[in-house]
């Protein structure tokens, strides 16, 4: 197609639009209403930010999932890592954690009580911080999916390389896979598709969705995040349930491959193993999680401290377990926009910039 001359083009943007809606139309009559599920964090604030929601028919429907690594980081996480930082550890992080809640406080709130708490924009910045401050302890919060669990990883052998014994990672990586089989599996999600994420897609590549397609009936297609790329994918879809169709599409191709980052993945085969993991609001998914191998323990700073990252409580009233499910949308959150703002967020889906509830709230209300 011609529109990937450029990615914002407004003709292709008009012909794909019309085309998702003729096609839905002829649909209607033959399909329930279609459900797709975009897993990424990205996807989400794209399609809140260009208003694609807007463009579809009302049988059509975009659910946002768990595609967000902050969002889905229990409470019982942030909880250990408070618990560190006021053994005087410093902590070294992400800043979209800071303002994240625990069970009762958020990093933000101890560091205005004289916690040692420095953000991070590379993980390499824990080894400088670390190499300066040789008598502390250094921990580095270690979330993400596949795609930041690269950069993270490379921690490992770097302060071996260094010869560091101050730093360590306090792990809450998630896999994607695991949580699109417990989606599928859930009779309470509605989900006929996925638009797949695009980076973590460019680690595990294209054909880690091969099972979602052909063992499950589930459509997959992987894009990009610029809008075309996302209503490429969106036109996909459409027109495979209009064609009785069921296909693996990786629309993304230039950046994804089908068999993704061999160095990434050898990174992972070396120094993480799966792991049972929690997920805020969603519970615990069987080896949807990486931890540190035990050769490797010495980084493991769960195991090197005794601190438990499982469970914790969040806010009650807070739904994001249901909007990262996409069994509600964020305004159905009697909270949603009152007593939860980005400026006093109840939930980590409105903390992060790719939480479902920051999109809606900045973008859809
Ligand atoms: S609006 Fe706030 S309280 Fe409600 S689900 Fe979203 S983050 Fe949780």
């Amino acid at each position: 197609m011609k529109y990937i001359d450029g990615y914002r083009q407004g003709d292709a943007g008009k012909f794909l639009g019309k085309r998702i809606v003729e096609n839905a139309a002829l649909l209607a009559d033959k399909h329930e209403p279609i459900y797709i599920m975009e897993v990424c964090g990205s996807h989400t604030m794209a399609i809140s930010r260009f208003g694609i929601r807007d463009l579809l028919p009302p049988n059509v429907k975009l659910l946002s999932g768990p595609g967000c690594p902050v969002c889905v980081t229990d409470a019982g996480y942030i909880d250990a890592a408070l618990s560190l930082a006021r053994k005087d550890v410093i902590i070294a992080t992400f800043g979209d954690m800071v303002r994240v809640p625990g069970s009762k406080k958020s990093l933000a709130d101890v560091r205005s009580e004289g916690a040692d708490v420095r953000i991070c924009y590379s993980p390499a910045q824990a080894i400088t911080l670390a190499q300066e401050n040789p008598e502390r302890e250094v921990v580095f919060m270690a979330i993400g999916f596949e795609t930041t669990m690269a950069p993270v990883t490379t921690l490992i052998p770097s302060a071996e390389a260094c010869g560091l014994t101050n730093l360590s990672l306090l792990t809450a990586f998630k896999l994607v896979p695991p949580a699109l089989n417990a989606l599928i599996a859930d009779a309470e999600v509605k989900v006929d598709a996925f638009i797949c994420p695009a980076h973590v897609s460019a680690i595990i590549g294209a054909e880690a969705y091969r099972p979602y397609v052909e063992e499950r009936g589930v459509p997959c297609v992987v894009c990009g995040f610029e809008p075309l790329d996302i209503l490429y994918g969106i036109d996909n879809i459409v027109s495979q349930f209009l064609n009785g169709e069921c296909a693996l599409v990786n629309q993304y191709s230039r950046v994804v491959t089908d068999a993704g980052n061999a160095t990434a993945q050898k990174l992972f085969e070396t120094f993480l193993t799966p792991v049972d993991a929690g997920w805020r609001g969603i519970g615990v998914i069987p080896m949807s999680g990486m931890g540190i191998r035990e050769q490797y323990e010495k980084y493991d700073a769960a195991k090197r401290f005794g601190v438990s990252t499982d469970g914790g409580s969040p806010d009650p009233g807070c739904m994001c377990g249901d909007v990262l499910k996409g069994k509600i949308i964020p305004s159905d959150c009697p909270m949603f926009g009152d007593a939860c703002t980005p400026q006093n967020p109840v939930g980590p889906c409105m903390v992060s910039s790719e939480g479902s509830c920051a999109a809606y709230f900045k973008y859809e209300r």
